[in-house]
């Protein structure tokens, strides 16, 4: 992996111009543009990202953009740790050919009336994290939505955007809204990257002390017992563990479900993914959300039946 300098672009007009220099230059029949969205205060999580798109793509973009329109707490909003110097260099020591960092002013002119049109993730939108957080999926679909038209690949050019297991629900939504709304563009995910104690990387872990971070890892830890449950045809048994992590007093839970992956649903025993006796009959998905300190974490696994 060579180190490269990437070029930061402020503006759209700018990002688009330098996106159509790109596929003129290359050499390949139908070049694929990577895209990476990302808000910075960038970590081995988005790294995993820039580096698989950049095996697979004439072109990586990555973004840089603290997106007002998802955050419906201003002080988190506020708070979201901004290193974009760093994150340059770190795009750069991970193959990222050009980053797209544009100013609030820039992607919503006018704001906070702007913008005025919005993409909606409708019913999928207001569960769980939609649900404790109103508003921020549309949030995350308006600027999907935008970031994706930005980087639309000029013939005969195609557009793969890469996202993170780790916000599982913000994937549904895009893959949904891609499919949905027929964008064209080819939707890549990769697994949730976590630290050696388990937990799963965020921007936000910065804010955690370090009695804060013993009690982070109940989370990753209720998910992985669940997982051992369902993959040793136990019953998941997921309101004890509700109760323990209630219980646990650094932790104020939100909530801890399993759902449908796609339809992210709650299940039922006796609906074809929970069998009667709380076995895991078919993939499903365990989301859990909590407060810990001063930061809101979430994480989520899958949880299979036994091969
Ligand atoms: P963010 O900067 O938090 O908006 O994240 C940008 C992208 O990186 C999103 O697609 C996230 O799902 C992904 N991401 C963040 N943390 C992780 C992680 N620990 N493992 C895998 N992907 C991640």
């Amino acid at each position: 992996m060579g180190v490269t300098q990437p070029q930061v672009l402020k503006t759209v007009e700018e990002c688009r111009a330098a996106l159509a220099l790109a596929v003129a230059a290359s050499d390949a029949e139908q070049p694929v543009i990577g895209l990476v969205p990302t808000m910075g205060a960038l970590h081995s999580g988005h790294g995993a990202l820039f580096q698989a798109a950049r095996r697979r793509s004439d072109v990586v973009l990555a973004s840089i953009f603290v997106n007002a329109l998802q955050f419906d707490d201003p002080a988190d909003y506020e708070h979201y740790p901004r290193t974009v110097d760093d994150d340059v260099a770190f795009m750069g020591a991970h193959g990222v050919d050009l980053i797209f960092a544009p100013s609030l002013e820039e992607m919503y002119p006018g704001y906070p009336e702007g913008p005025l049109v919005r993409v909606s993730a409708g019913e999928l939108g207001r569960r769980w994290e939609g649900a404790s957080r109103p508003g921020h999926f549309d949030g995350v679909a308006t600027v999907v939505t935008k970031l994706l038209t930005i980087s639309a690949a000029p013939a005969p050019a195609r557009l793969e955007a890469w996202f993170g297991q780790k916000d599982a629900e913000q994937l549904a939504v895009i893959r949904r809204m891609v499919a949905d709304l027929n964008l064209p563009v080819t939707v890549c995910s990769l697994p949730i990257v976590r630290d050696e104690n388990g937990l799963a990387l965020s921007s936000r872990n910065q804010r955690l002390s370090e009695s804060d971070y013993d009690a982070a890892l109940n989370l990753s830890r209720a998910l992985s017992r669940l997982a051992e449950r369902a993959g040793s045809r136990r019953a998941l048994g997921v309101g004890q563990l509700r109760a323990e992590l209630r219980r646990a007093s650094a932790v104020e839970l939100d909530y801890l479900v399993v759902v449908d992956p796609l339809t992210l649903l709650e299940t039922t025993p006796g609906d074809g993914h929970i069998g009667v006796d709380g076995t895991v009959q078919a993939e499903v998905l365990a989301l859990i959300a909590a407060t810990v300190g001063p930061v809101r974490l979430i994480d989520n696994m899958f949880l299979r039946p036994p091969a």
